[in-house]
């Protein structure tokens, strides 16, 4: 479908600010990755708005039982919980075009709260992973990330060969403390930021919903990609309202012609 005059505008309106930053990063979600085939956990559509969201107090019970946790980890109805279409999701042109302004110099770097490992795959290299990554498996107590691969599941739970802590699914559960790595990371990146593109989220949960929120503070510029209106419209500077994948390449061009 061809972008309408309407989001050509803002496309050409958010070049411009990117091309006066000096600083850019950006911050992604759900919506960057339906195009990709993977449903979101929420609103309309939503995986867990139809079949309810998971536990709330699901890090509460890992902690008390790391060996049942793992036990229903490795038991077939746990897909359920994350829906199907991982498995054969390719990263989409939403996610090139934020590779490409990697490459091009101008993204410095991307959050992201998707869990697909999307980003990577498309070739992004500086990508901070609030929620974690749907490959990894992370020791709970040295923070220590590793390839599934690495541990044989003959014992459960699989401890950490570092320092013998409980290891789980690096994916961050209802409950679970953000990793105070990836934390700390995204608040000194959104500090050093006068630009953050927000794509396909309405950044309405902590800590993704303050990093918007620390480029406007100290006077930078906040770009939304959203079909639709957000909670965060209100304080961004364009909204280009349009899907990730159909805009982003269209602004990769028209920062290049600016170039
Ligand atoms: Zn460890």
């Amino acid at each position: 479908m061809p972008l309408d005059e309407a989001v050509l505008s803002e496309i050409a309106d958010a070049a411009h600010l990117i091309k006066e930053s000096r600083y850019v990063i950006a911050l992604t979600g759900a919506g960057v990755s339906v195009e990709s085939g993977i449903r979101p956990f929420r609103g309309p559509g939503g995986l867990w708005t139809e079949r309810g969201e998971p536990p709330m107090d699901g890090y509460r019970r890992f902690e008390a039982d790391p060996k049942g946790y793992w036990e229903e980890r490795l038991s077939p109805a746990r897909r359920s919980m994350f829906g199907d279409g991982f498995e054969a999701a390719k990263p989409n042109p939403g996610h090139y075009a934020f590779t490409e302004l990697e490459a091009m110099g101008v993204l410095k770097s991307l959050v992201t709260q998707n869990i697909d490992n999307l980003h990577n795959e498309a070739g992004s290299t500086r990508v901070l992973e609030i929620h974690g990554n749907r490959h990894k498996l992370r020791c709970i107590r040295c923070g220590k990330r590793f390839p599934a691969s690495v541990f044989d599941l003959s014992t459960l739970p699989p401890r950490c060969p570092e320092c013998g802590g409980v290891v789980k699914d690096d994916i961050v559960m209802f409950g679970e403390p953000i990793p105070r790595d990836v934390l700390e990371a995204c608040q000194i990146e959104a500090g050093r930021s006068d630009c953050i593109i927000v794509a396909g989220t309405s950044a309405v949960v902590y800590p993704a919903a303050s990093l918007p929120l620390i480029v406007k503070e100290k006077g930078g510029v906040i770009i939304e990609v959203n079909p639709h209106e957000s909670e965060l419209s209100g304080i961004c500077d364009v909204s280009i309202r349009a899907s990730s994948g159909e805009a982003l390449p269209a602004l990769v061009e028209e920062i290049k012609r600016l170039a």
